[in-house]
């Protein structure tokens, strides 16, 4: 008889945490606020289409993401195909997906792409990030693109992703990011071929959710939870209604929430994970009659679009599977005090609608079928300088209580299969950490006396 391990946050930290420690014969409870699992993977309607609320693909390099598919039995429903990349600036739409869009690109002089090349080889064969941690993004991007290059392409889609805070973030995003997105060449002839599971997320939730309680995990659902404080002995976690106690508890949810959720934490511990300033999103997504170019991603450099870029689901997945409409998701993200986050669906629907109407020519409101907006106030911590050498360790001073969530991710920008290496890593961390351990077999041995 062992212990039960309380998982806090049924996102796919959550749920993988639990699969990975049901499977070695622990038992498992999975608290989360909302009442479905899947946080930021969790999809809704929209004009009668079920997908994800946020726009979700699963790259040739995502060997984590492959493997969970495999276990869970979806592997056959992971489709590969080419997708298209385009790049809007100074008022033009240009493609820019393989070499030969490249080449063409008239933005940039043939000095200027050759040093774009450059920059995108050293970001990714160059290792060692630990180096460009420390490096301003915009001092790196110099160094390597030259100004002309920075000006023109880099400070746009940085200031998209990061808002006027980008200056202060650190090479090792940017090099994160291509590196990603690079990943994704591996198995295109000359261009990038994105995944997706046939049923979105909707069917990966489904299909691990059904897993987990065949497996024995206890799902508590629908009820935020408020504080955990550990005892001698036990950890009790109070809920919005009611109380849970358990050995031991494993939070996967955001770095400040943590902090606020933990009050016997050392001052320091909370400082360390109050820090991290995590950004969130604003998403408007637009079901289509129309449609609206051939590129999955549409990068937008121009100040006068208020958000990041353009997706367009349709462009990778199926088009029966969305209605036979295009699904196109308009983000912005940003620090959730920035005004985006305060204002009302209607504005941003028609803000993200006027957008389309420059960039795409013909589309107009009318064309929009169906139309809705999601919000994440936590999604990824801003990669300040330094970040990844300050990370504190898995187990807290509480002992029963540690910290294996996404913003641990060090080198890599936020997505699903990074975000299950990172829970590996930490099980493995605590795995071999006595004191945590201890925590667990000493109760378990009070079970079976
Ligand atoms: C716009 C967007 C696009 C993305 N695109 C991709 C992509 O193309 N490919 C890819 O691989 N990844 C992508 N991702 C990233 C992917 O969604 C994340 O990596 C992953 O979902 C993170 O899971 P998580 O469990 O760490 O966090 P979350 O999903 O945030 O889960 C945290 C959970 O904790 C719960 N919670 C929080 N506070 C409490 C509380 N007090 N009490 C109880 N429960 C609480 C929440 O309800 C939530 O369910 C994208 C994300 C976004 C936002």
């Amino acid at each position: 008889m062992s212990g039960r391990t309380l998982v806090v946050g049924g996102g796919i930290a959550g749920l993988v945490t639990a699969l990975r420690l049901v499977k070695r014969g622990e038992r498992v409870s999975i608290i989360d606020g909302e009442t479905t699992v899947g946080g930021l993977t969790r999809p809704w309607d929209i004009g009668g289409v079920t997908w994800d609320r946020f726009y979700h693909v699963v790259l040739a390099s995502d060997v984590e993401t492959r493997a969970l598919l495999e276990e869970i039995g979806l592997i056959d429903r992971l489709v590969f195909a080419p997708v298209k990349t385009a790049l809007y600036v100074e008022g033009k739409l240009y493609p820019f997906s393989g070499a030969l869009d490249f080449l063409a690109f008239p933005e940039l002089g043939v000095v200027d792409k050759l040093r774009l090349l450059a920059t995108i080889f050293h970001a990714r064969y160059s290792g060692n990030d630990a180096a460009y941690d420390w490096e301003s993004v915009i001092e790196y991007l110099t160094r390597w693109s030259g100004k002309a290059t920075v000006e023109r392409i880099w400070r746009p889609l940085l200031r998209a992703k990061l808002g006027d805070h980008y200056a202060t973030a650190s090479a090792a995003f940017i090099r994160a990011t291509i590196n990603r997105l690079q990943g994704a060449r591996q198995r295109g002839v000359g261009g990038e071929q994105y995944g997706y599971v046939r049923g979105g997320y909707a069917a990966v939730l489904a299909a691990l959710e059904a897993r987990l309680r065949e497996l024995g995990v206890d799902f508590v659902l629908g009820s935020r939870v408020r504080e955990i404080v550990a005892h001698d002995g036990y950890v009790r976690v109070t809920l919005d209604s009611g109380e849970i106690a358990g050995d031991r508890a494993i939070l996967t949810v955001p770095s400040p929430v943590c902090a606020a959720l933990c009050p016997q934490l050392t001052a320091v511990e909370r400082r360390t994970l109050a820090q991290d300033r995590y950004f969130g999103v604003v998403c408007v997504s637009l079901l289509v009659n129309r449609r609206l170019g051939n590129a999955y991603v549409t990068n937008v450099a121009d100040a006068g679009f208020p958000f990041t870029g353009i997706i367009n689901m349709s462009a990778l997945v199926d088009r029966t599977q969305l209605g036979g409409y295009d699904l196109v998701y308009v983000p912005k993200y940003g620090p959730p005090e920035e005004r985006a986050f305060t204002l009302s669906d209607d504005v941003l629907i028609a803000q993200a609608t006027r957008g389309l109407s420059r960039i795409f020519a013909g589309f107009t409101p009318s064309d929009v079928v169906a139309a809705r907006v999601a919000r994440a106030t936590h999604v990824f911590p801003f990669p300040r300088l330094g970040r990844a050498q300050s990370l504190p360790p898995a187990r807290t001073s509480l002992r029963r209580v540690a910290v294996v969530n996404n913003g641990r991710l060090r080198y890599a920008t936020l997505n699903v299969s990074d975000t299950i290496g990172v829970v590996d890593a930490a099980l493995t961390e605590l795995d071999n950490d006595p004191i945590w351990r201890y925590a667990h077999e000493s109760r378990a041995l009070a079970g079976s006396r």
